[in-house]
């Protein structure tokens, strides 16, 4: 486990890992998964999906991830990883990502990928290494979880 990283990630799928089902991943999503996972964070996707729906398409694009959640709301998810885990960090893209990160008090890191150059995800994506550390030094720092909410998501944008 690398210092200043969470115990585990939990991830979006669709508007955060691929445009939708059965597209391409964004550009070096799946790169900066595997190396978070190497460093010892517990990946977990999750998507508001059929089991199936959601395993089929993470084993499509070739994601190594350690759970893969098809679910019909996040927040009890995002819960029990936290039980499991302690720290982590929620990404997604939607404010249902968002409300379901907070119901767990989690930081969360906002995916602004939907309709902006495919480019533009390989610039988030690499960022993303840094952003999750970041979100972890916004929580020790500004405990409460509005705060640190803003501050994670106020951290790190698109560029
Ligand atoms: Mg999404």
């Amino acid at each position: 486990m690398t210092a200043g990283l969470p115990r585990f990630l939990a991830v979006d799928w669709n508007g955060t890992v691929v445009p939708w089902f059965g597209e391409a991943a964004y550009p070096d999503a799946l790169a900066v998964l595997h190396e978070l996972r190497a460093q010892g964070v517990h990946i977990a996707v999750v998507s508001h999906a059929t089991p199936r729906e959601i395993s089929d398409d993470v084993a499509r694009v070739g994601l190594e991830a350690d759970e893969v959640l098809g679910v019909g709301a996040k927040a009890p998810s995002l819960i029990r990883l936290a039980d499991l885990w302690g720290d982590g960090v929620m990404i997604g893209d939607s404010p249902q990502d968002s409300r379901a990160a907070i119901a767990a008090a989690l930081p969360f890191i906002q995916a602004s990928l939907a309709r902006v150059a495919h480019t533009s995800g390989r610039t988030w994506w690499c960022g993303i290494l840094t952003a999750v550390s970041g979100a972890i030094q916004c929580r020790a720092g500004f405990p409460g979880t509005s705060t640190w909410n803003l501050l994670c998501l106020s951290a790190f944008s698109v560029s």
